[in-house]
């Protein structure tokens, strides 16, 4: 019974927006993010991985992903900034992980800026 329970409440997928995750019971029935609406595919927490990359690299891939996304929404190829608040989550899920280190950003380096309270000249 005691394993049924865990089972039960044991999380198997992730939100790509808001990050929240969720029990199957959590999911059943419903057609988006019972938090954030969102209606993209979950990710399903089995597929979560652990790999070897350098921050720089990471930082050339996001930083690639950010601009693309603005390209997208700038030149009208998408109607909504959903795509980019995608991108910005993963971006964020990424640098939560590494919080000390070099923005992953360039929106990350300008909150980093605002942040530091310094100005420009
Ligand atoms: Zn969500």
């Amino acid at each position: 019974m005691i394993e049924h329970d865990a089972e039960r409440e044991k999380k198997i997928a992730r939100c790509i927006r808001c990050r929240s995750e969720f029990t199957a019971d959590q999911l059943r029935g419903v057609s988006c993010c019972p938090i954030c609406g969102d209606t993209g595919q979950p990710l399903s927490l089995e597929d979560d991985v652990i790999i070897k990359i350098n921050w720089h690299e990471l930082r050339l891939l996001c930083s690639f992903a950010e601009k693309w996304s603005e390209y997208l929404i700038t030149s009208g190829q998408v109607a909504t900034a959903d795509n980019f608040m995608t991108i910005y989550s993963i971006i964020g899920a990424l640098q939560e992980q590494y919080p000390y280190f070099q923005p992953l950003s360039q929106g990350g380096e300008l909150h980093q800026f605002i942040r530091s309270g310094r100005k420009l000249h």
